[in-house]
């Protein structure tokens, strides 16, 4: 259990409430949520900070694949029908000309993500793990240097928790690594934008013509499309986000598609006409700057 131990007077005005726990963990993303269930089940009182509302995790995302031998390596149950949105046999993964594609089994569980984050928090708080929502992790306290507790911001204010353990699960933007003073010992650098993927996706319900069942794979190009909710399908794109200060920050500084704009065809000339985004040609057609010489 995660120990109230009493009040003190904070920064401000108000008074800090206080407590005790064995491990703290920013972010009740999957890493966090998950890593609070397995911790609890050993015994470790935990507590988890969620700067969102819990209701949010995973809308964002929406439907998501996970390979079905993972639910066992992890000791995760299988979802129900409530979550399951499709259960893929296989992958198809198509080479640049898109001629001589190849097949190969591979279970994958489609989900619906908001479902699966409401199932892993049962989990963490069933296993006794205390999860405060709209709490946001703003500060790390030390004791002679050492890590030794945590500072947040909640709905009631300000909140100071005592622990053995902080574990940064805040996802890519590791706001708990990255309030640490940098030294030799220790990387508090941000991820840097040219490491980080924008991915971009839609849900399309007219896709027809001759499809490969399943996920089919677009490596090359950094794109794919797999089965969504029902009949529709994800079709996605990844490519890295542009360093801030150069161009639209929220877009890939460079081509995503670099050998297909050398030829000076747009990269899904090749798909299947039903495959072929080209509602995003037009949207994304910013994108495209001189090809390289
Ligand atoms: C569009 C898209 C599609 C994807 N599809 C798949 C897929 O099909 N299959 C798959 O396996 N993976 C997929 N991924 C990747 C997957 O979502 C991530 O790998 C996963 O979410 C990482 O989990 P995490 O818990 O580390 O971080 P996150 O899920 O990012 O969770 C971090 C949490 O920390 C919280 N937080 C941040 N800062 C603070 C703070 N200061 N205080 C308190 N809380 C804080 C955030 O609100 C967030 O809830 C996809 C990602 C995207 C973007």
């Amino acid at each position: 259990m995660v120990e109230l131990v009493g009040r003190s007077a904070g920064h401000g005005e108000a008074a800090m409430a206080q407590k005790r726990t064995d491990v703290v963990i920013v972010g009740a993303g999957t890493s966090g949520a998950y890593l609070g269930w397995k911790l609890a089940e050993r015994g470790f009182s935990c507590l988890i900070l969620e700067k969102d509302k819990l209701e949010n995790l995973g809308v964002a995302i929406g439907p998501f694949h996970m390979e079905e031998a993972a639910f066992e390596r992890f000791g995760i149950p299988l979802p129900g029908d409530d979550e399951l949105l499709h259960r893929l046999e296989t992958i198809t993964m198509w080479p640049p000309c898109m001629k001589g594609e190849v097949t190969a089994r591979l279970v994958t569980l489609d989900m619906d993500k908001p479902s699966f984050m409401r199932r892993l928090l049962s989990y963490a708080r069933d296993a006794g793990v205390e999860v405060l929502e709209e709490t946001e992790f703003t500060r790390l306290a030390r004791e002679r240097g050492i890590p030794a507790g945590v500072e947040a911001r909640g709905p009631e204010g300000e909140v100071e928790i005592a622990c053995r353990l902080v574990v940064d699960a805040s996802g890519i933007g590791g706001a708990v690594r990255t309030s640490v003073p940098a030294s030799p010992w220790f990387e508090n650098d941000p991820v840097a934008d040219m490491d980080t993927l924008v991915v971009y996706m839609e849900s399309w319900g007219d896709l027809a013509g001759d499809l490969k069942p399943d996920i089919n794979s677009f490596l090359h190009f950094q794109g794919w499309y797999a089965p969504s909710h029902g009949d529709e399908m994800i079709v996605g794109w990844a490519c890295p986000r542009a360093p801030r200060g150069r161009g639209n920050a929220t877009g890939p500084s460079r081509r995503p598609f670099p050998s297909a704009a050398r030829r000076g065809v747009p990269p899904w000339a090749g798909c299947p006409t039903a495959a072929r985004p080209t509602r995003w040609w037009t949207t994304a057609s910013w994108w495209w700057g001189t090809p390289p010489s």
